[in-house]
């Protein structure tokens, strides 16, 4: 893909961020048929520590979230949500159970139940999605429509988000390098590779019509959620905050930019 007729960012930014919290609170075990116990218990710690973890931070920088949530979360313990939503940040889908599996026939039900879950708690119907694993079917996007969805933020084939057509947007994530679940989950990794990784890739991405959608996990385990690693994501944020020409937006901010602009943004890029 070409892209002479490149995108422009509002403000003349010459890079967003999105700062996108997957909660997965014991939605995640409860998937899999596990107690919410011991080891598994890290989903719970993001619904009691890590959620007013970074609901702080996020107030402390000014900056704006989306929180990517599961329904089963949101129906059992809703009150992290309602801080979230309260507190101005963005509230999207993120699966009932956070199915990672092909839900064949019974995916629609799931998504209206997370929808209308998320709904009633918050009393603002969400407008983004994001697989749990990445997998859809060919049921997915007609019943997001269906429901009034306008982006999807599964996809991690891109630089910059696109629309599919003029009235849904693809807002696509980079879960290799800008995600802390597989750097502390499968890498083991430390706190300050991890800080130092988002560094570099902030920086090489930061230029003109710069893209960086950053993926953190307020739970313990495969996440961000305890003090020295969310004190990292902390100190990436300040510094990414400094540098000059940079614009934090919500997925659904980022969407409705690009859905207003569709000539620049529409697939393929010209
Ligand atoms: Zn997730």
């Amino acid at each position: 893909m070409t892209s002479t007729n490149k995108p422009r960012w509002p403000g003349g930014a010459e890079a967003v961020i999105c700062v996108t919290i997957h909660v997965d609170g014991p939605a995640v075990e409860a998937g899999r048929g596990q107690n919410a116990l011991g080891i598994n218990s890290r989903g719970n710690y993001a619904l009691r520590r890590g959620v007013d973890r970074y609901l702080d931070m996020l107030d402390r920088h000014g900056i704006k979230a989306t929180f990517f949530c599961c329904g089963y979360d949101a129906e059992h313990w809703p009150e992290p949500f309602r801080k979230m939503h309260a507190a101005g940040h963005e509230i999207a889908a993120h699966g009932y159970q956070h199915e990672g599996f092909d839900l064949g026939e019974r995916e629609p039900e799931l998504l209206e139940k997370t929808h209308r879950i998320l709904t009633d708690v918050t009393g603002e119907a969400p407008v983004g999605w994001c697989s749990p694993s990445g997998r859809k079917s060919k049921l997915t996007l007609p019943t997001l429509r269906r429901l009034g969805y306008r982006y999807d933020a599964s996809e991690k084939d891109e630089d910059l988000p696109y629309l599919l057509d003029d009235g849904f947007a693809v807002v696509p994530n980079n879960t290799v390098s800008l995600d802390d679940f597989p750097m502390y989950f499968t890498g083991g990794a430390l706190a300050s590779e991890v800080e130092r990784n988002f560094v570099q890739e902030f920086d090489a991405i930061s230029g003109r019509d710069g893209y960086v959608h950053l993926t953190v996990h307020p739970k313990a385990g495969g996440g961000s959620g305890t003090p020295a690693r969310a004190a990292a994501v902390d100190r990436f944020l300040a510094y990414a905050k400094a540098k000059p020409g940079t614009r934090f937006m919500t997925c659904n901010e980022i969407a409705d930019h690009c859905l207003a602009n569709p000539a620049t943004w529409r697939e393929p890029r010209q």
